[in-house]
């Protein structure tokens, strides 16, 4: 088969699933898990044609898909992807471009610099920040909080480029208790030692405790957060930042989802955010664009880029070439999905979309109460968290909903009892996805009492 009519095969079979979305369980039965076992096969000495591939991957791998790209996925903070961002993505990648910086891309270097601007506009950002490109919020994070200590030794005379940090004066980081695992991370990967991590406390609902902050100063990182995973709450912003920018400390907000809040009616959740340093947010996550797609922003836009620095002898570039923005060197255009979801949304359509998916965790919320189970957190955002009459309880409707294949969420811990989590993050869902999703919930309880 020659390489259109591969393309052609894959663009059907493509269709094929994209279309068979609302009839398809939305995590594997058992057979099509067991189904798994066919990929494990010898490496090929004579590979295979590609046509024989394709079908393998088609036909063995789609049913052992999560159906997260439809419209009954609830579980994490997914999202789907809207049409024009997955369209985007393939005209991408048969342009195949390394979107280093401007001499191997022209086009890439131009959308991801357009793309740039407009996020700084939706989320209401300062203007003069860099916006890089990475894979995650856990690459864009890294980068961020990696500017913050350069950046922090830098303003105390020392040269953490050149000396490392052996002798160098200590960073302290002062974190949130119920930071995400991928910031903690971050600072593992750092080098912070997580014994030495400053904890902040946090009230009742998950948010920073004002009142109990730990001491800051010019030698601090302040790691704090827009959307908690369990509970979507939002650290104070207007109480936390000034402050803590006076004492010369450098913050750093993690926005993965609840960064688009600010792109909404909801965005008094994130009031005075922006006067933070850097802030991380994940395209993939509410803006519905395929993975991998993330943003660190950083106010200080030299800083960022010297951070990151890529310059070779042999490929020089601007101080905004994406390469000098993030972790990568040779990388995809990823910006360019961000891009098209914004032409096409416009700030009217991304506020609507948060607004609607806020409005129907409401109702979600209402609806859970109504068959009887117990909501835990405020429901400010996209996110409900709840349980059942008690822990078994809790665990066995748990298994019951992900086992009935017509939806997915899970289970998390909240103030150390289990609880089930519930997001609602796709462009595709709609009124009657939640009303059929309760009703299941509603069935499921019922059922269980009557055991
Ligand atoms: C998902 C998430 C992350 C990590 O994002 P990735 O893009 O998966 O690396 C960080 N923080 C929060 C609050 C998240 O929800």
């Amino acid at each position: 088969m020659d390489e259109l009519a591969l393309l052609v095969a894959a663009d059907r079979r493509a269709l094929n699933y994209t279309r068979s979305l609302p009839s398809r369980r939305v995590f594997p039965d058992a057979e099509a898990i067991d189904g798994l076992k066919r990929f494990d096969e010898p490496l090929p000495l004579n590979g295979h044609s590609a046509e024989q591939t394709l079908a393998l991957l088609d036909e063995v791998g789609s049913p052992g898909t999560t159906a997260s790209n439809g419209a009954d996925y609830f579980g994490f903070v997914i999202g789907a992807s809207l049409p024009v961002a997955s369209a985007a993505e393939r005209l991408m990648i048969a342009w195949d471009q390394c979107a280093s910086g401007w001499d191997n891309s022209p086009v890439s270097a131009t959308l991801e610099r357009q793309a740039a601007r407009w996020l700084l506009e939706i989320l209401d950002l300062p203007a003069e920040s860099a916006v890089g490109f990475g894979t995650s919020a856990t690459a864009c994070t890294l980068s961020c909080l990696a500017t913050a200590r350069r950046e922090l030794l830098k303003r105390q005379g020392w040269d953490v480029d050149q000396d490392g940090l052996t002798g160098a004066p200590e960073i302290r980081v002062v974190v949130s208790a119920l930071a995400h695992i991928t910031v903690i991370k971050a600072l593992r990967v750092l080098g912070f030692g997580l014994r030495h991590l400053l904890i902040a406390p946090v009230n009742d609902r998950g948010q920073v405790d004002v009142e109990r902050l730990p001491e800051l100063n010019e030698r601090t990182i302040l790691c704090l957060q827009a959307g908690e995973v369990n509970s979507g709450e939002f650290d104070d912003f207007e109480q936390l930042i000034p402050p803590a920018k006076a004492s010369g400390s450098w913050v750093h907000v993690d926005g993965a989802f609840g960064l688009w809040a600010r792109a909404s009616s909801l965005n008094v959740l994130t009031s005075g955010i922006e006067q933070a340093d850097s802030w991380t947010t994940d395209a993939h996550k509410w803006l519905n664009t395929p993975y991998d797609c993330a943003m660190a922003i950083c106010r200080h836009a030299a800083a960022l880029s010297a951070t990151l620095r890529g310059d070779a002898v042999y490929s020089a570039a601007a101080e905004d070439a994406q390469k000098n923005l993030t972790m990568e060197f040779s990388r995809r255009p990823r910006g360019i999905p961000v891009w098209a979801a914004l032409r096409t949304l416009g700030s009217k359509g991304v506020a609507e979309m948060v607004e609607r998916h806020c409005r129907l965790a409401s109702r979600v919320a209402e609806g859970l109460s109504s068959s009887g189970y117990r909501v835990l957190n405020r429901v400010v955002l996209n996110q409900v968290l709840f349980r059942a009459d008690d822990e078994q309880q809790t665990l066995r409707i748990c298994d019951a909903v992900q086992a009935s294949g017509e939806t997915w969420f899970g289970a998390t811990q909240w103030q150390g009892k289990s609880a089930l989590r519930i997001s609602v993050s796709s462009w595709r869902t709609q009124d009657a996805n939640i009303e059929r999703l309760l009703a299941l919930l509603d069935r499921v309880k019922q059922s269980d009492l009557a055991e």
